[in-house]
């Protein structure tokens, strides 16, 4: 033991005190979103334990106080295994944003009786370390499968890296763990640096998935519609513009304009609630026919557009043709009996990779106009090129 070791563990504990305020401050920033305070008061507790356990034990035997050493480890290594525990459980919150099931929550009573077993045995500093070690793998374990969950876009960047960063430390905590179990327990500066970089890695993803989460809100209002959940005009474009290229895929491009028929008549007799709620029936029509990788927008008023890539003509006809049969055949609540809705479709499409898109749109409006003209309720094609 060192004392540049000791000094170490010290500003590991006052980084651990600074971050868990920050943690605290997002937590209540990011309103609703559950296991962002926990982290910061877990991740604490754990730095707080683990130093106590690391440092001021092994400090304490060096100068033969042993009594006190084996005091002090046993309270470490109860704090190390509550904060380990507590890390677990933000993890399971944030991921899956519920309440704990009960055998999570029985992760601590397990967790603690190391610990605890190993104060009743008058263990000292290797029964300790051998329960923080224990207590390191079953959690780094229950982070890296809730973690896999996270594959999303933005989360799936620092997820992965909280991945392998929790596969670095188990590698470390595993070796740790065999050491303490045949008595040679004790720390080692050597990879000492690297599991407190870990350690800032993790907090450093923590945060970012926490202010990512806490944006989610702001993001979907900017690119989604509130009303009928399809993406707004600017969701469209920046989706359009996240494909480029590889929009069309290996079948082709097709592009789909729908309007409601008559629509204005719909509110005039029904009012404009009843008119919001037919557009909400609408778009649940079309979600339920189209695949995860659509694209489903709302142009404005009662004009939306889908994109469907890799499509066949004939594919993105028959789905045309669906959608206007259900829509045709939807039933409203009895106050409602008598709407009748129906919607008129253009659809353009390319089996050229690299057909723009723009030009895609305009012949699916030229294709609804006509839909409109011969008389609504129908579905009109355009190919490109003509
Ligand atoms: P057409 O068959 O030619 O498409 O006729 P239409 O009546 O559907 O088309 P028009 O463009 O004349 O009218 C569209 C109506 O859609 C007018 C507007 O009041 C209504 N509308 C636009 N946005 C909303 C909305 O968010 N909620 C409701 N309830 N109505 C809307
Ligand atoms: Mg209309
Ligand atoms: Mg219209």
């Amino acid at each position: 033991m060192t004392t540049d070791f000791y000094n170490l563990l010290l500003s590991d504990c006052a980084l651990a005190a600074v971050l868990l305020a920050l943690f605290l401050y997002v937590g209540r920033v990011s309103r609703g979103v559950r296991g962002i305070a926990t982290w910061g008061v877990a991740h604490f507790l754990y730095s707080l334990g683990a130093a106590m356990l690391d440092g001021t034990a092994q400090t304490l035997v060096r100068a033969g106080n042993e009594s006190l050493a084996d005091g002090i480890a046993g309270a470490g290594g109860v704090l190390a295994c509550a904060g380990l525990v507590g890390l677990a459980w933000s993890i399971i919150q944030f991921v899956q944003q519920r309440a704990l099931a009960l055998w999570e929550r029985a992760l601590l009573p397990l967790c603690l009786g190391f610990s605890l077993a190993g104060v009743a045995l008058g263990g000292g500093v290797e029964a300790q370390g051998a329960a923080m070690s224990a207590t390191e793998v079953i959690v780094l374990l229950v982070m890296v499968r809730h973690l896999f969950a996270l594959r999303g876009a933005p989360d799936h960047v620092p997820a992965r890296l909280m991945i392998v960063g929790c596969g670095v430390l188990l590698w470390l905590y595993g070796g740790d763990l065999l050491a303490a179990l045949t008595g040679r327990y004790g720390p080692n500066p050597m990879w000492v640096n690297l599991d407190l970089s870990i350690w800032f890695l993790l907090n450093f993803c923590m945060l970012m998935l926490a202010s990512f989460r806490a944006a989610e809100p702001l993001r979907r209002g900017a690119l989604f519609d509130p009303l009928t959940g399809a993406l707004n005009r600017r969701g469209l474009d920046n989706e359009l513009q996240a494909l480029g290229t590889r929009a069309a895929g290996e079948h082709g491009l097709a592009v789909i304009v729908l309007d409601l028929d008559h629509f204005k008549a719909v509110n005039d007799d029904q009012g404009h609630e009843t008119g919001d709620r037919v557009l909400q029936r609408f778009s649940d029509v079309v979600r339920g026919c189209i695949r995860s990788e659509d694209l489903f927008a709302r142009l404005g008023g009662e004009e939306f557009m889908l994109v469907l890539r890799n499509t066949q003509a004939d594919t993105a006809h028959a789905l045309a043709e669906r959608i206007r049969w259900q829509v045709m055949m939807l039933e409203f609540a009895p106050a409602h009996r008598n709407i009748r809705v129906t919607v008129s479709l253009g659809i353009s499409f390319s089996a050229d990779r690299h057909a723009p898109c723009e030009t895609l749109i305009r012949l699916a409006d030229e294709a609804l106009y006509d839909a409109k003209h011969k008389g609504r309720n129908r579905i009109e094609v355009r190919w490109h090129p003509a």
